[in-house]
Protein backbone atom coordinates (compact mmCIF):
# COMPACT_ATOMS: atom_id res chain seq x y z
CA UNK A 1 0.00 0.00 0.00
CA UNK A 2 3.10 2.28 0.38
CA UNK A 3 2.98 5.24 -1.53
CA UNK A 4 -1.10 4.33 -3.14
CA UNK A 5 -2.31 7.63 -2.23
CA UNK A 6 -0.85 11.33 -3.54
CA UNK A 7 -2.40 15.13 -3.97
CA UNK A 8 -2.52 16.12 -7.37
CA UNK A 9 -3.30 19.53 -9.43
CA UNK A 10 -6.80 19.25 -10.77
CA UNK A 11 -5.43 21.34 -14.25
CA UNK A 12 -4.58 18.90 -16.79
CA UNK A 13 -2.06 21.65 -18.27
CA UNK A 14 -0.61 21.39 -14.74
CA UNK A 15 -0.82 18.15 -12.56
CA UNK A 16 1.59 18.86 -10.02
CA UNK A 17 2.12 16.06 -7.56
CA UNK A 18 2.71 15.63 -3.84
CA UNK A 19 3.09 13.77 -1.20
CA UNK A 20 -0.08 12.48 0.77
CA UNK A 21 1.59 14.17 3.87
CA UNK A 22 1.41 17.91 1.97
CA UNK A 23 -0.84 20.21 3.63
CA UNK A 24 -1.14 22.82 0.66
CA UNK A 25 -4.58 23.01 -0.43
CA UNK A 26 -3.30 24.59 -3.73
CA UNK A 27 -0.47 23.94 -6.12
CA UNK A 28 2.34 26.24 -6.36
CA UNK A 29 0.26 27.33 -9.58
CA UNK A 30 -2.91 28.42 -7.46
CA UNK A 31 -5.11 25.59 -8.41
CA UNK A 32 -6.85 23.07 -6.59
CA UNK A 33 -5.78 19.74 -5.59
CA UNK A 34 -7.24 16.34 -5.35
CA UNK A 35 -6.33 13.06 -3.45
CA UNK A 36 -5.63 10.33 -5.66
CA UNK A 37 -5.20 6.43 -5.09
CA UNK A 38 -2.98 3.82 -7.58
CA UNK A 39 -4.98 1.11 -6.41
CA UNK A 40 -8.72 0.78 -7.89
CA UNK A 41 -10.32 -0.72 -4.89
CA UNK A 42 -12.28 -4.18 -5.69
CA UNK A 43 -16.32 -4.07 -6.43
CA UNK A 44 -16.43 -7.50 -3.41
CA UNK A 45 -16.09 -4.06 -0.87
CA UNK A 46 -19.72 -3.66 -1.10
CA UNK A 47 -20.29 -6.69 0.90
CA UNK A 48 -17.91 -5.64 3.39
CA UNK A 49 -19.20 -2.19 3.55
CA UNK A 50 -22.82 -3.72 3.82
CA UNK A 51 -21.70 -6.45 6.57
CA UNK A 52 -20.22 -3.54 8.98
CA UNK A 53 -23.43 -1.84 9.18
CA UNK A 54 -23.20 -4.95 12.12
CA UNK A 55 -20.57 -2.68 13.66
CA UNK A 56 -19.52 -6.07 16.04
CA UNK A 57 -18.24 -3.36 18.41
CA UNK A 58 -15.65 -1.38 16.60
CA UNK A 59 -16.70 2.23 15.88
CA UNK A 60 -14.84 2.52 12.83
CA UNK A 61 -17.64 0.17 11.28
CA UNK A 62 -20.13 2.28 13.05
CA UNK A 63 -19.07 5.40 11.41
CA UNK A 64 -20.81 5.96 8.59
CA UNK A 65 -17.51 7.57 7.10
CA UNK A 66 -14.59 4.99 7.92
CA UNK A 67 -17.46 2.17 7.38
CA UNK A 68 -16.29 3.24 3.59
CA UNK A 69 -12.60 3.77 4.82
CA UNK A 70 -11.29 1.47 1.64
CA UNK A 71 -12.44 4.21 -0.91
CA UNK A 72 -10.87 7.06 1.25
CA UNK A 73 -7.96 5.29 2.39
CA UNK A 74 -5.78 8.21 2.15
CA UNK A 75 -3.77 6.84 5.62
CA UNK A 76 -2.74 3.78 4.08
CA UNK A 77 -3.49 1.69 6.75
CA UNK A 78 -4.04 -1.96 7.25
CA UNK A 79 -7.95 -1.33 6.71
CA UNK A 80 -8.95 -4.45 8.83
CA UNK A 81 -6.76 -4.17 11.81
CA UNK A 82 -9.11 -2.32 14.62
CA UNK A 83 -5.75 -0.71 16.63
CA UNK A 84 -4.11 -0.05 13.68
CA UNK A 85 -7.19 2.04 12.48
CA UNK A 86 -7.28 3.80 15.91
CA UNK A 87 -3.53 5.09 15.53
CA UNK A 88 -4.56 6.70 12.51
CA UNK A 89 -8.58 7.47 12.02
CA UNK A 90 -10.58 10.43 13.71
CA UNK A 91 -13.91 9.63 14.77
CA UNK A 92 -16.53 10.78 17.37
CA UNK A 93 -16.69 7.45 18.46
CA UNK A 94 -18.05 6.41 15.23
CA UNK A 95 -20.63 8.72 15.08
CA UNK A 96 -20.33 10.94 12.04
CA UNK A 97 -22.45 10.33 9.45
CA UNK A 98 -23.84 6.56 11.15
CA UNK A 99 -27.49 8.34 11.73
CA UNK A 100 -27.41 9.73 7.78
CA UNK A 101 -29.44 7.53 5.41
CA UNK A 102 -32.35 8.51 2.14
CA UNK A 103 -35.57 8.36 3.67
CA UNK A 104 -39.05 8.72 1.90
CA UNK A 105 -41.20 11.75 2.64
CA UNK A 106 -44.54 11.29 1.58
CA UNK A 107 -45.83 15.20 2.43
CA UNK A 108 -42.43 16.07 0.69
CA UNK A 109 -42.87 14.50 -2.35
CA UNK A 110 -46.57 15.72 -2.76
CA UNK A 111 -45.12 19.13 -2.53
CA UNK A 112 -42.86 18.37 -5.26
CA UNK A 113 -44.65 16.76 -7.52
CA UNK A 114 -43.52 13.27 -7.61
CA UNK A 115 -44.29 9.84 -6.18
CA UNK A 116 -42.79 9.27 -2.99
CA UNK A 117 -41.19 6.28 -3.41
CA UNK A 118 -39.27 8.42 -6.20
CA UNK A 119 -37.82 10.57 -4.12
CA UNK A 120 -35.34 10.35 -1.39
CA UNK A 121 -33.93 12.83 1.37
CA UNK A 122 -31.14 12.10 3.39
CA UNK A 123 -30.69 13.91 6.62
CA UNK A 124 -27.15 15.11 7.43
CA UNK A 125 -28.24 16.96 10.19
CA UNK A 126 -27.99 14.21 12.29
CA UNK A 127 -24.47 13.90 12.27
CA UNK A 128 -22.75 14.71 15.76
CA UNK A 129 -22.45 18.64 15.20
CA UNK A 130 -25.83 18.60 13.47
CA UNK A 131 -24.72 19.20 9.73
CA UNK A 132 -22.83 17.15 7.17
CA UNK A 133 -19.70 19.00 7.82
CA UNK A 134 -18.54 16.19 10.24
CA UNK A 135 -17.88 13.74 7.18
CA UNK A 136 -15.54 15.62 5.93
CA UNK A 137 -14.24 17.11 8.98
CA UNK A 138 -13.88 13.36 10.72
CA UNK A 139 -11.31 12.77 7.43
CA UNK A 140 -9.49 16.16 7.65
CA UNK A 141 -8.86 16.18 10.94
CA UNK A 142 -7.20 12.72 10.86
CA UNK A 143 -4.63 14.57 7.92
CA UNK A 144 -4.24 16.97 10.56
CA UNK A 145 -3.39 14.42 12.92
CA UNK A 146 -1.47 12.50 10.38
CA UNK A 147 1.26 15.30 9.85
CA UNK A 148 1.21 16.59 13.34
CA UNK A 149 -0.98 19.98 13.42
CA UNK A 150 -1.34 21.38 17.09
CA UNK A 151 -4.34 24.10 15.57
CA UNK A 152 -6.63 23.63 13.24
CA UNK A 153 -8.41 26.90 11.50
CA UNK A 154 -11.34 27.80 9.45
CA UNK A 155 -13.69 30.44 8.83
CA UNK A 156 -17.19 29.63 8.58
CA UNK A 157 -21.08 30.44 7.72
CA UNK A 158 -21.53 28.42 11.30
CA UNK A 159 -21.13 24.62 10.96
CA UNK A 160 -17.77 24.67 9.64
CA UNK A 161 -16.61 26.10 12.93
CA UNK A 162 -19.53 24.10 15.02
CA UNK A 163 -17.67 20.94 13.54
CA UNK A 164 -14.39 21.87 13.93
CA UNK A 165 -14.74 22.69 17.10
CA UNK A 166 -15.81 19.94 18.30
CA UNK A 167 -13.45 17.37 16.85
CA UNK A 168 -10.93 19.65 18.06
CA UNK A 169 -12.06 19.40 21.67
CA UNK A 170 -12.16 15.50 21.20
CA UNK A 171 -8.87 15.29 20.33
CA UNK A 172 -7.10 17.65 22.11
CA UNK A 173 -5.69 20.25 19.40
CA UNK A 174 -6.43 23.79 19.30
CA UNK A 175 -8.82 25.32 16.94
CA UNK A 176 -9.19 28.91 15.47
CA UNK A 177 -12.53 30.22 13.90
CA UNK A 178 -12.99 32.74 11.29
CA UNK A 179 -16.68 34.29 11.29
CA UNK A 180 -18.37 37.54 9.58
CA UNK A 181 -19.36 39.25 12.55
CA UNK A 182 -22.95 38.81 13.13
CA UNK A 183 -24.02 36.87 10.42
CA UNK A 184 -23.93 33.00 12.56
CA UNK A 185 -27.07 31.53 13.35
CA UNK A 186 -26.65 31.69 16.99
CA UNK A 187 -27.41 28.11 18.09
CA UNK A 188 -23.66 27.33 15.25
CA UNK A 189 -22.01 29.79 17.09
CA UNK A 190 -22.97 28.71 20.48
CA UNK A 191 -21.59 25.66 19.53
CA UNK A 192 -17.96 27.02 18.71
CA UNK A 193 -18.14 28.43 22.06
CA UNK A 194 -19.31 25.51 23.72
CA UNK A 195 -16.32 23.42 21.97
CA UNK A 196 -14.00 25.93 23.23
CA UNK A 197 -13.12 27.27 19.81
CA UNK A 198 -11.13 30.32 19.81
CA UNK A 199 -13.44 32.85 18.09
CA UNK A 200 -12.17 35.41 15.55
CA UNK A 201 -14.70 38.13 14.18
CA UNK A 202 -14.25 39.30 10.68
CA UNK A 203 -15.61 42.88 9.61
CA UNK A 204 -16.86 41.43 6.17
CA UNK A 205 -18.99 38.52 4.96
CA UNK A 206 -17.75 34.53 4.74
CA UNK A 207 -15.25 35.59 1.61
CA UNK A 208 -13.83 37.91 3.53
CA UNK A 209 -13.62 35.55 6.67
CA UNK A 210 -12.20 33.11 4.66
CA UNK A 211 -9.22 34.81 3.03
CA UNK A 212 -8.05 35.82 6.56
CA UNK A 213 -8.78 32.54 7.95
CA UNK A 214 -6.29 31.51 4.90
CA UNK A 215 -3.39 33.61 5.49
CA UNK A 216 -3.30 33.40 9.62
CA UNK A 217 -3.41 29.86 8.90
CA UNK A 218 -0.19 30.03 6.84
CA UNK A 219 1.69 32.57 8.89
CA UNK A 220 0.84 30.91 12.06
CA UNK A 221 1.29 27.37 11.26
CA UNK A 222 -2.29 26.17 11.43
CA UNK A 223 -4.06 23.58 9.20
CA UNK A 224 -6.84 24.38 7.19
CA UNK A 225 -10.35 22.19 7.40
CA UNK A 226 -12.10 24.40 4.84
CA UNK A 227 -13.69 22.57 1.92
CA UNK A 228 -10.18 23.56 -0.13
CA UNK A 229 -9.12 21.11 1.96
CA UNK A 230 -8.98 17.92 -0.08
CA UNK A 231 -9.38 15.88 2.69
CA UNK A 232 -12.37 16.91 3.45
CA UNK A 233 -13.79 15.93 0.19
CA UNK A 234 -12.65 12.52 0.53
CA UNK A 235 -15.23 12.03 3.81
CA UNK A 236 -17.68 13.90 1.97
CA UNK A 237 -17.87 11.07 -0.82
CA UNK A 238 -19.46 9.07 2.12
CA UNK A 239 -22.66 11.01 1.13
CA UNK A 240 -23.21 9.44 -2.02
CA UNK A 241 -22.04 6.51 -0.97
CA UNK A 242 -24.47 5.99 1.71
CA UNK A 243 -27.20 6.92 -0.82
CA UNK A 244 -26.36 4.51 -3.18
CA UNK A 245 -25.76 1.71 -0.43
CA UNK A 246 -28.89 2.36 0.80
CA UNK A 247 -30.47 2.22 -2.88
CA UNK A 248 -28.79 -1.24 -3.66
CA UNK A 249 -26.29 0.70 -5.68
CA UNK A 250 -29.17 1.48 -8.03
CA UNK A 251 -28.08 4.66 -9.50
CA UNK A 252 -31.07 7.38 -8.98
CA UNK A 253 -31.34 9.40 -11.80
CA UNK A 254 -30.64 12.94 -10.23
CA UNK A 255 -28.58 14.02 -6.44
CA UNK A 256 -29.43 17.12 -5.25
CA UNK A 257 -27.59 19.75 -3.27
CA UNK A 258 -27.60 23.12 -1.80
CA UNK A 259 -24.50 25.23 -3.29
CA UNK A 260 -22.41 27.60 -1.09
CA UNK A 261 -18.86 27.31 -1.34
CA UNK A 262 -19.58 23.65 -3.20
CA UNK A 263 -17.65 21.46 -1.66
CA UNK A 264 -20.38 19.04 -1.40
CA UNK A 265 -21.04 19.30 -5.11
CA UNK A 266 -16.91 18.56 -5.54
CA UNK A 267 -17.14 15.26 -3.23
CA UNK A 268 -20.36 13.66 -4.87
CA UNK A 269 -18.45 14.56 -8.36
CA UNK A 270 -15.94 13.03 -6.93
CA UNK A 271 -17.29 10.16 -5.76
CA UNK A 272 -18.94 9.61 -9.03
CA UNK A 273 -15.79 9.90 -11.35
CA UNK A 274 -14.48 7.33 -9.16
CA UNK A 275 -16.45 5.20 -9.06
CA UNK A 276 -17.58 5.00 -12.53
CA UNK A 277 -13.97 4.94 -13.08
CA UNK A 278 -13.48 1.66 -11.00
CA UNK A 279 -16.29 -0.17 -12.60
CA UNK A 280 -18.89 0.42 -9.16
CA UNK A 281 -21.56 2.33 -10.62
CA UNK A 282 -22.72 2.01 -15.10
CA UNK A 283 -24.57 4.76 -14.96
CA UNK A 284 -23.86 8.31 -13.74
CA UNK A 285 -26.54 10.22 -11.56
CA UNK A 286 -27.00 13.73 -12.55
CA UNK A 287 -25.86 16.86 -10.25
CA UNK A 288 -28.65 19.25 -9.28
CA UNK A 289 -27.01 22.46 -7.53
CA UNK A 290 -29.60 25.03 -5.95
CA UNK A 291 -27.98 28.38 -5.02
CA UNK A 292 -30.23 31.23 -3.42
CA UNK A 293 -31.59 33.57 -5.53
CA UNK A 294 -29.67 36.47 -3.37
CA UNK A 295 -26.36 33.94 -3.70
CA UNK A 296 -26.05 32.49 -6.85
CA UNK A 297 -22.54 32.95 -8.46
CA UNK A 298 -22.69 29.53 -9.88
CA UNK A 299 -26.11 29.72 -11.16
CA UNK A 300 -25.53 33.38 -13.03
CA UNK A 301 -21.98 32.09 -14.76
CA UNK A 302 -22.99 29.01 -15.23
CA UNK A 303 -26.18 29.94 -16.75
CA UNK A 304 -25.48 32.60 -18.85
CA UNK A 305 -26.21 35.27 -17.19
CA UNK A 306 -22.90 36.94 -16.97
CA UNK A 307 -21.44 38.30 -20.15
CA UNK A 308 -24.35 35.86 -21.85
CA UNK A 309 -21.13 33.21 -21.82
CA UNK A 310 -22.31 29.77 -20.15
CA UNK A 311 -19.41 29.01 -18.20
CA UNK A 312 -18.14 25.27 -18.29
CA UNK A 313 -15.54 23.25 -16.91
CA UNK A 314 -14.32 22.43 -20.64
CA UNK A 315 -12.02 19.39 -20.11
CA UNK A 316 -10.04 21.39 -18.15
CA UNK A 317 -9.97 24.38 -19.52
CA UNK A 318 -12.36 26.75 -18.05
CA UNK A 319 -13.12 30.29 -18.81
CA UNK A 320 -11.50 31.75 -15.36
CA UNK A 321 -10.91 35.14 -16.59
CA UNK A 322 -14.72 35.38 -16.84
CA UNK A 323 -15.09 34.50 -13.11
CA UNK A 324 -12.63 37.40 -12.42
CA UNK A 325 -14.57 39.80 -14.24
CA UNK A 326 -17.86 38.50 -12.62
CA UNK A 327 -16.13 38.84 -8.98
CA UNK A 328 -14.69 42.36 -10.30
CA UNK A 329 -18.65 43.41 -11.36
CA UNK A 330 -19.54 42.35 -8.01
CA UNK A 331 -17.10 44.27 -5.99
CA UNK A 332 -17.68 47.43 -8.64
CA UNK A 333 -21.28 47.18 -7.98
CA UNK A 334 -21.45 46.16 -4.46
CA UNK A 335 -22.99 43.23 -4.32
CA UNK A 336 -22.92 41.06 -1.54
CA UNK A 337 -24.34 38.09 -1.25
CA UNK A 338 -27.63 38.03 0.73
CA UNK A 339 -29.99 35.35 2.40
CA UNK A 340 -31.38 34.37 5.17
CA UNK A 341 -30.15 30.69 4.78
CA UNK A 342 -26.79 32.01 5.87
CA UNK A 343 -25.17 28.54 5.16
CA UNK A 344 -25.22 29.08 1.47
CA UNK A 345 -24.34 32.77 1.76
CA UNK A 346 -21.36 33.20 -0.47
CA UNK A 347 -20.57 34.59 -2.84
CA UNK A 348 -17.04 33.40 -4.14
CA UNK A 349 -17.53 29.94 -3.96
CA UNK A 350 -13.74 28.33 -2.90
CA UNK A 351 -14.46 25.26 -4.89
CA UNK A 352 -16.31 26.50 -8.01
CA UNK A 353 -14.18 24.29 -10.51
CA UNK A 354 -14.11 21.33 -9.20
CA UNK A 355 -17.86 21.93 -8.80
CA UNK A 356 -17.74 22.31 -12.55
CA UNK A 357 -16.01 19.69 -13.30
CA UNK A 358 -19.03 17.56 -11.48
CA UNK A 359 -21.53 19.53 -13.18
CA UNK A 360 -19.35 18.38 -16.35
CA UNK A 361 -19.20 14.87 -15.61
CA UNK A 362 -22.61 14.39 -14.52
CA UNK A 363 -24.20 16.62 -16.90
CA UNK A 364 -25.68 18.61 -14.11
CA UNK A 365 -27.70 21.72 -13.50
CA UNK A 366 -27.53 24.30 -11.40
CA UNK A 367 -30.34 26.76 -10.61
CA UNK A 368 -32.08 29.49 -8.00
CA UNK A 369 -34.61 29.25 -5.26
CA UNK A 370 -35.95 32.22 -3.07
CA UNK A 371 -35.71 32.45 0.90
CA UNK A 372 -39.60 31.93 1.52
CA UNK A 373 -39.44 28.69 -1.06
CA UNK A 374 -36.65 27.35 0.65
CA UNK A 375 -38.60 28.23 4.03
CA UNK A 376 -41.28 26.34 2.46
CA UNK A 377 -38.92 23.33 2.12
CA UNK A 378 -37.04 23.59 5.99
CA UNK A 379 -41.48 23.40 6.84
CA UNK A 380 -42.40 20.26 4.71
CA UNK A 381 -39.94 18.30 5.19
CA UNK A 382 -40.47 19.31 9.00
CA UNK A 383 -44.47 17.57 8.51
CA UNK A 384 -42.63 14.59 7.28
CA UNK A 385 -41.04 14.38 11.39
CA UNK A 386 -37.51 14.98 10.03
CA UNK A 387 -35.84 17.99 10.71
CA UNK A 388 -33.44 20.77 8.64
CA UNK A 389 -32.16 23.96 8.14
CA UNK A 390 -33.38 26.28 5.81
CA UNK A 391 -30.26 26.12 3.53
CA UNK A 392 -31.41 22.85 2.93
CA UNK A 393 -34.57 23.57 2.46
CA UNK A 394 -33.22 24.46 -0.92
CA UNK A 395 -33.03 21.21 -1.85
CA UNK A 396 -36.53 20.40 -1.45
CA UNK A 397 -37.56 23.72 -3.44
CA UNK A 398 -34.88 23.33 -6.31
CA UNK A 399 -36.28 19.51 -6.84
CA UNK A 400 -39.81 21.15 -6.98
CA UNK A 401 -38.88 23.83 -9.18
CA UNK A 402 -36.51 21.69 -11.59
CA UNK A 403 -40.00 18.73 -12.13
CA UNK A 404 -42.25 21.87 -12.84
CA UNK A 405 -39.75 22.99 -15.37
CA UNK A 406 -39.92 19.51 -16.57
CA UNK A 407 -36.04 19.40 -16.21
CA UNK A 408 -36.56 16.50 -13.01
CA UNK A 409 -38.80 14.16 -15.22
CA UNK A 410 -42.12 12.81 -12.98
CA UNK A 411 -40.42 8.91 -12.90
CA UNK A 412 -37.08 9.99 -12.53
CA UNK A 413 -35.71 8.65 -8.71
CA UNK A 414 -34.10 11.25 -6.93
CA UNK A 415 -32.14 11.97 -3.67
CA UNK A 416 -31.90 14.95 -2.13
CA UNK A 417 -29.37 16.01 0.66
CA UNK A 418 -30.76 17.94 3.92
CA UNK A 419 -27.09 19.57 4.73
CA UNK A 420 -27.70 20.53 8.29
CA UNK A 421 -30.55 20.79 11.56
CA UNK A 422 -32.78 23.53 12.11
CA UNK A 423 -30.33 25.83 14.47
CA UNK A 424 -31.70 29.25 13.98
CA UNK A 425 -34.93 28.42 16.54
CA UNK A 426 -36.43 31.34 15.77
CA UNK A 427 -37.20 30.82 11.75
CA UNK A 428 -39.38 28.11 11.81
CA UNK A 429 -41.63 30.05 14.94
CA UNK A 430 -41.83 33.25 12.40
CA UNK A 431 -42.99 31.36 9.70
CA UNK A 432 -45.70 29.67 11.20
CA UNK A 433 -46.77 32.85 13.35
CA UNK A 434 -47.30 34.25 9.18
CA UNK A 435 -50.48 32.43 7.98
CA UNK A 436 -49.77 33.54 4.25
CA UNK A 437 -46.83 30.91 4.63
CA UNK A 438 -48.00 27.47 2.35
CA UNK A 439 -47.13 25.21 5.62
CA UNK A 440 -47.88 27.61 8.34
CA UNK A 441 -49.81 26.71 11.56
CA UNK A 442 -50.28 29.65 13.42
CA UNK A 443 -50.89 29.19 17.45
CA UNK A 444 -54.49 29.43 18.49
CA UNK A 445 -55.04 31.82 21.59
C1 LIG B 1 -21.96 24.28 4.56
C2 LIG B 1 -23.39 24.13 4.30
C3 LIG B 1 -23.92 24.21 3.00
C4 LIG B 1 -23.09 24.53 1.82
O1 LIG B 1 -22.28 23.45 1.41
P1 LIG B 1 -21.05 23.67 0.42
O2 LIG B 1 -20.33 22.39 0.43
O3 LIG B 1 -20.25 24.79 0.99
O4 LIG B 1 -21.63 24.02 -0.90
C5 LIG B 1 -25.27 23.98 2.84
N1 LIG B 1 -26.07 23.71 3.89
C6 LIG B 1 -25.59 23.62 5.15
C7 LIG B 1 -26.52 23.33 6.27
C8 LIG B 1 -24.24 23.84 5.39
O5 LIG B 1 -23.78 23.77 6.64
ZN1 LIG C 1 -1.65 23.20 -10.76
Amino acid sequence: MQGDAYLKCINPKCGLEYPVESTNVQCTNGHLLDVKYKKIPPTDLKEVFYKRRNSENSIFNESGVWRFRELLNFCQIDTENFEECSKYLVSLDGAEGRQSKPYQMSKAADFVGISTRNLWLQPEGYNPSGSFKDNGMATAVTHAKMVGAKKIVCASTGNTSASAGMFAANEGIDCDVYIPAGQIAPGKLSQAYQFGAQILEVNGNFDDALKQSLEDAQNHEGYTVNSVNPFRIEGQKTIPFRALEYLNWEVPDWIVYPGGALGNTSSCGKALMELYEWGWIKKIPRIAVINSDGASTLSDLYNGKFEDEEIRWNKGNPNTELISRYYDHLDKQGIKPKTKATAIQIGRPANILKGLRALEFTNGVVTTVSDSEMLDGMSVVGLNGFDCEMASGASVVGIKKLIAQEIIKKDDVVVGILTGRQKDAMLPVEYHQNPNNIFANPPKN
